[in-house]
């Protein structure tokens, strides 16, 4: 490409708005440019990065055995009825109204629209397992948008969904995409860890999440120095707004409850979904209660404990009495004494929830319709799942270290949650019907090439890895001295000739200027030609990742620059 063709508007100022350094660098490099909160547009050597990611996915996807799809963004509310999602999933789901009054929503992910595709036309254990994927725009109304791609509303995803006979399938088909997911990231040149995710009811290891470690990472991950010990803290902003109503305090709706076993069986008691459950958390009413959570059937340690209750919670109330056999938070209901610090302790979801459910898991000890905020005193907020540096290993004693990370990917064994509640079924070999294991596999496109940019940069700009750079080579003609073209011209036909893509610098530009635009988009390999060097009969590179410069024989260099 040459440049005095190419859109690609640089800057010189660091935009206002922008905190950390991918969002910085991808807008005064010219990769995107910002539409509304959270929504951008691609420019081409942003998009072309993307389709690099994009064509490494596809060629890992494609070699385990997936299938490329292409799904509707626009997906009708009936789907999302019948997973119960549409009152599940809150106000991050983009909802809209058709001209017939018909409730739709903007696709955050697909697993309704894909169970929904297979249901009726896979009918026997012969016609699994399978695995389909695509590579789309995702909606999510994220509470706070920020960061440029790395949290934004739009964003390509790509995901994959497993549709196997039974939970030894489902083990095969996620292992492959784990292994895919290492090849990708490893692929992309980037340093990157896998942790256990606390996948909410599912729990135990059927999930994972693929975290680049970089300082700007929203999560904090926990790894033991010692054994595979690893966790995803996914720390507690501590500056959540909570949304005020002007509403007066309610009388809270006290309800006699069984004080229930399981947490289906609660959730089933207040007729709402466990996710909603899951969502109620410890607050400090206005009449000095304080509520306890109700917390699934997670696989609960102690630290994984300490995380979500903090220390002093649990001094207080000894982990065998908030937690019984089943895992299910038995409580503290009722006034406790609590030191002022752990007044409240919130989770950001929590802001999902309006008019919930909160309480213990003990008879007469639950309230419905609540409101966070109307009815409870949110004044401080304590980061509920502090864990220390250098606390012991529940696993195996040695030192935890921490550190930040940018979740990329994340893969999940679903089970049956979507094929039980949506009906898809097969019958096996016995002729008896089956529900289907599903899984799903995720990946932020746009959040991987920003999650680069975090790991490769320097004061003047991007250093690409080589993998995904836009182009490889970035060939810079300085002046416009006829030989000075002609052999800058013939450079750039003869590489990309042999394959090699090259970003030239034709334009009529000080040197200095062409100089910081390189540094900045970040090639990998800069060709300088110049006048002094010609005369020698030389060409100048530098590599951007090392600022090695060496010079090369100007005849027929392609070979050398490869
Ligand atoms: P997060 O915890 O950061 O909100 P998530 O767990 O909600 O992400 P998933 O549902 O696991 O995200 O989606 C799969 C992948 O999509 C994530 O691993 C991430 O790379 C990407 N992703 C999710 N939300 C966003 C977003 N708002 N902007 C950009 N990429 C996103
Ligand atoms: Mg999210
Ligand atoms: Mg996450
Ligand atoms: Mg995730």
């Amino acid at each position: 490409m040459k440049m005095s063709q190419m859109y690609s508007p640089t800057l010189k100022e660091t935009p206002a708005d922008a905190e950390v350094v991918s969002h910085q660098l991808m807008l005064r490099a010219g990769l995107m440019r910002k539409l509304g909160s959270g929504i951008y547009s691609h420019l081409p050597l942003g998009y072309k990065v993307i389709q690099k990611v994009e064509d490494i996915i596809r060629e890992e996807m494609n070699k385990a055995g997936a299938q490329e799809v292409l799904l509707p963004a626009l997906q009708p509310a009936e789907l999302w009825k019948e997973s119960n999602r549409w009152a599940d999933y809150g106000p991050e789901l983009m909802r809209l109204e058709d001209r017939h009054k018909r409730d739709f929503c903007l696709g955050p992910t697909h697993e309704e629209v894909i169970t929904d595709l297979i249901k009726d036309e896979v009918r026997s254990y012969k016609d699994l397992p399978f695995n389909l994927y695509q590579i789309q725009t995702k909606f999510r109304d994220e509470i706070r948008p920020r960061f440029g791609v790395l949290r934004s509303r739009e964003f390509i995803m790509k995901d994959a969904y497993s549709f196997n006979p039974d939970k030894e399938s489902l083990d095969e088909s996620y292992e492959k995409m784990y292994d895919s997911y290492v090849e990708i990231f490893d692929r992309c040149g980037l340093d990157f860890r896998t942790v256990v995710a606390d996948n909410g009811p599912i729990g135990g290891t059927d999930s994972h999440e693929f975290m680049v470690l970089a300082d700007s990472g929203e999560d904090t991950v926990v790894f033991c120095s010692e054994c595979d010990y690893s966790a995803n803290l996914e720390l507690a902003d501590s500056d959540i707004e909570f949304t005020t109503t002007d509403d007066k305090p309610q009388e809270l709706e006290k309800v006699e409850t069984p004080g229930a076993d399981t947490i289906e069986d609660l959730a089933e008691f207040f007729n709402c979904s466990t996710k909603k459950l899951l969502k109620s958390l410890i607050y400090q009413t206005q009449d000095g209660y304080v509520l306890a959570l109700v917390r699934g059937d997670y696989q609960l340690n102690e630290v994984k404990l300490r995380n979500f209750l903090g220390t002093a919670a649990l001094e207080m109330a000894p982990a065998e009495e908030l937690f019984n056999d089943t895992g299910i938070v038995t409580g503290f209901a009722g006034p406790v004494d609590i030191p002022d610090e752990v007044r409240v302790i919130a989770d950001p979801s929590a802001m999902a929830v309006v008019n919930g459910v909160t309480g213990a898991n003990e008879a007469d000890y639950h309230y419905t319709n609540v409101n966070p905020e109307r009815d409870f005193t949110v004044d401080a907020i304590v980061d509920i799942r502090e864990i220390k540096e250098g606390e012991p290993c529940i696993d195996c004693g040695a030192e935890l270290t921490m550190t930040r990370g940018i979740e990329v990917g994340q893969v999940f064994k679903l089970g049956t949650k979507y094929s039980d509640s949506m009906k898809a079924t097969y019958i096996d070999d016995n002729g008896k019907s089956q529900s289907i294991f599903m899984g799903c596999y995720g990946i932020g496109v746009t959040r991987t090439v920003a999650a680069a940019i975090e790991q490769n940069h320097d004061d003047y700009g991007i250093i690409w890895p080589k993998s995904i750079a836009p182009y490889s080579v970035h060939i810079m003609q300085l002046g416009n001295d006829e030989e000075i073209k002609r052999v800058s011209e013939d450079l750039y036909t003869a590489l990309n000739q042999t394959g090699l893509e090259a970003l030239y610098d034709d334009r009529s530009e000080r040197a200095g200027v062409k100089f910081n635009d390189a540094d900045l988009i970040g090639c990998p390999i800069q060709v300088i030609i110049g006048k002094n060097s010609l005369e020698d009969n030389k060409l100048e590179i530098k590599l951007r990742q090392t600022d090695e410069k060496l010079k090369i024989n100007a005849d027929n260099p392609v070979p050398k620059i490869k």
